[in-house]
């Protein structure tokens, strides 16, 4: 076999807690990063997966669990150098608290508990791709209108190899339809079940990993 490549694979959603007891969060099931998982490993490269609170979660890798945003982006840093191919398949919450209270917010206390000051979290995907060397950096796009061209853009804004377009509607769910965006085209898998879709979007990172290393060796 060639070479075992190491895939860092972000998963699940994130909690950005507000007090003890009470977080922002999304519906994130985890299914698709586990699926993403499992479609490695039956290639025998490596797996670092790095979750949030999910109920599924993958055998065989080496699995670091995050809570939150800025948890996640560390676990990254620490293990980014050491990837070959980063695919965010995580749910990451765009903002976080800007303060979390202590204990939990009563009722009785001031009027000012009435609003949640906000700060923007990193983008990490993002954070990956302007950091890569000869590496692949996938992520993933969650749309409710205008699919096809928001995920164009964000391809390019965020400077990825690869990103793969769906819908709400595959959120918990064992199948989808998604487009799997490249610089070389678009591909439609229409309700597929997560572990082929899975299959497919490794199969491209490889191939776009494989063409890098060409590109190299030419330049
Ligand atoms: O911008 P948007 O959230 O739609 O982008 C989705 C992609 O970006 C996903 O791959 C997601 O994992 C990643 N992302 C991230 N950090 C954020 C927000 C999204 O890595 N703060």
């Amino acid at each position: 076999m060639s070479t075992r490549l190491t895939f860092l694979i972000l998963s699940g959603p994130t909690k950005e807690y507000i007090d003890p007891v009470r977080y922002i969060s999304n519906e994130s099931s985890g299914k698709m990063g586990k699926a993403l998982a499992e479609a490695v490993l039956e290639k025998d490269h490596k797996v670092i997966f790095v979750s949030g609170h999910v109920n599924v979660l993958p055998k065989n890798v080496k699995l670091i669990k995050v809570i939150s945003a800025l948890e996640m982006l560390e676990a990254v840093k620490a293990n980014l150098k050491k990837s070959d191919v980063i695919i965010s398949a995580a749910a990451v919450a765009d903002y976080r608290p800007a303060k979390i209270c202590k204990h939990k917010i009563k009722k009785s206390y001031s009027t000012s508990y009435e609003t949640i000051e906000l700060r923007r979290n990193p983008d990490i995907v993002k954070y990956c791709a302007d950091h890569k060397t000869n590496q692949v950096v996938v992520g993933f796009a969650l749309e409710t209108c205008d699919i096809l061209k928001n995920a164009k853009l964000k391809l390019k804004k965020k400077n990825l190899d690869l990103i793969i377009a769906n819908g709400k509607e595959s959120f918990g769910s064992d199948s989808a339809t998604v487009h799997v965006i490249s610089a070389d085209g678009i591909l439609k898998m229409k309700n597929k079940n997560k572990k082929i879709i899975a299959r497919r979007i490794i199969n491209e990172t490889i191939r776009i990993f494989q063409n890098i290393k060409v590109d190299k060796k030419i330049s």
